[in-house]
């Protein structure tokens, strides 16, 4: 049975969305690479503290903020004992927003869309364009919300949270169905790849979870990369270069020579949708010492391992070509494709597809060109796809968002909500079995 929204439901979700999200993308909560700090930045405890007092609000239990500030909360089971003892199922979204591009102080501006490009008013010269936007005609006698211009808009992951925020408002105040508990999370610093580090996993008690932190409508994630990292060093010997005359050995020519030979394979500027690549993405040298870091990348972990092969097959032509110079070749393996893990769980993903058909969503499975939260957490025990928010060219000032999408995306994980109630004695076994 799919849950019906009536007219005036959606309009309350209408009202809600922009409202929130409003108020959300106006505090810029920009995380930080290399910070010393947890949260990486202090903008992000404001946004925690909102979140805690509105989920107060709204009734919720469990609510807190933990000291690494991670908002917690539970939205309690309808219907008696049978729900009650449901697994919970859990939903995270990310307060912070990309340190990429100015994300300070967010104007975000709700345009009613009527078609065509969208000025911005704070830079002119940039608009929104249909040309390299075609979705915005999908938004058309919607609301679309952009920034202003001057910064990025924060859809990326603040319209995640909206609508985590508006399924919780809805629930609690609709005793439409009946229901397991809803787990409920909002992590800081996802940006900067630290979103997992500090979840207290056991204590929120979810059996499964759905990040909202996918892009455009219908998208579903269940597959990252396998990432891994080279750093190859090559040591020469210097002397000043006056009487370097048969004793000095440029360790440059050596490394720039390695370097050229990697354009011959899989790069990330020529490879796309489950291609992997292998990408040089730090160089430096002195006569001594030279070094190069290369990030590998492929969604097999078969391809891994061949790059690595490439990575030393390389490394001794070079050898060949540079005898003096000293060559050392190191991988370290970074993060995993979740797929991994989420094999042993394809209901979560045969779900999600089912709730979105159920809200008039084409779901669109695509792997992820990158790593996610969601993927460390899976390998932690939480087995976590990754479900869209609606957002569009994510980390940078034209971003945008239409409220037609994130309305669907609510849809959608309230139709989760009432599919997982679905199929209580399925995920009861699966829970046994799991403990
Ligand atoms: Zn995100």
């Amino acid at each position: 049975m799919n849950i019906k929204f009536s007219d005036e439901t959606l309009k309350f979700i209408r009202t809600e969305l922009v409202d929130r999200f409003v108020r959300y993308t106006s505090l810029g909560t920009q995380s930080k690479e290399d910070s010393e700090t947890i949260p990486s930045t202090p903008e992000q405890w404001e946004l925690a503290r909102m979140l805690e007092k509105e989920l107060r609000e709204l009734g919720l239990k469990d609510v807190r903020v933990s000291d690494k500030c991670y908002v917690y909360a539970t939205i309690p089971a309808k219907g008696g004992k049978e729900f009650e003892s449901l697994p919970a199922l859990g939903f995270i979204a990310h307060i912070d927003t990309s340190p990429a591009v100015p994300g300070k102080f967010v104007k975000p501006i709700v345009h009613d869309y009527k078609g065509g490009d969208i000025k911005l008013p704070g830079i002119p010269q940039l608009s929104i364009t249909v040309d390299k936007n075609p979705r915005l005609k999908d938004a058309v006698g919607s609301k679309v919300i952009s920034s202003d211009g001057t910064t990025l808009l924060g859809a990326d992951d603040k319209a995640g949270v909206t609508e985590i925020m508006t399924m919780a408002k809805f629930l609690t105040s609709n005793d439409t169905f009946s229901h397991g508990p809803v787990k409920i999370c909002f992590t800081p610093d996802e940006e900067v790849g630290m979103g997992h580090a500090g979840f207290e996993i056991e204590q929120w008690g979810a059996f499964a979870a759905y990040t909202v932190d996918g892009e455009r409508e219908g998208e579903l994630n269940e597959e990252t990369f396998n990432a891994s990292a080279a750093t190859i060093v090559f040591k020469g010997k210097n002397v000043h270069p006056g009487f370097a005359k048969g004793i000095m050995i440029n360790s440059q020519y050596a490394v720039c020579r390695f370097v050229s030979l990697l354009q011959n394979y899989p790069r990330p500027e020529i490879t796309e949708g489950r291609e992997g690549y292998i990408h040089p993405y730090s160089l430096s040298g002195t006569e001594e010492v030279s070094t190069v870091k290369i990030l590998l990348r492929d969604f097999e972990k078969s391809g891994i391992e061949s790059k690595k092969k490439i990575i030393q097959e390389l490394a001794d032509k070079v050898k060949g070509e540079f005898p003096e110079v000293q060559i050392e070749v190191s991988t370290k393996d970074s993060y995993q494709n979740m797929y991994e893990i989420l094999k042993s769980y394809p209901f979560l993903v045969d779900f999600a597809e089912k709730a979105m058909k159920a809200s008039d969503v084409h779901p669109i499975k695509l792997p992820i060109r990158g790593g996610t939260d969601g993927a460390r957490l899976s390998f932690k025990g939480l087995p976590c796809p990754n479900l869209f928010c609606g957002s569009e060219n994510v980390h940078g000032k034209t971003e945008w968002i239409s409220l037609r999408s994130m309305e669907k995306a609510v849809q959608t994980i309230v139709n989760l909500v009432q599919i997982w109630a679905e199929n209580r004695e399925q995920i009861k076994d699966l829970a046994k079995k799991k403990n």
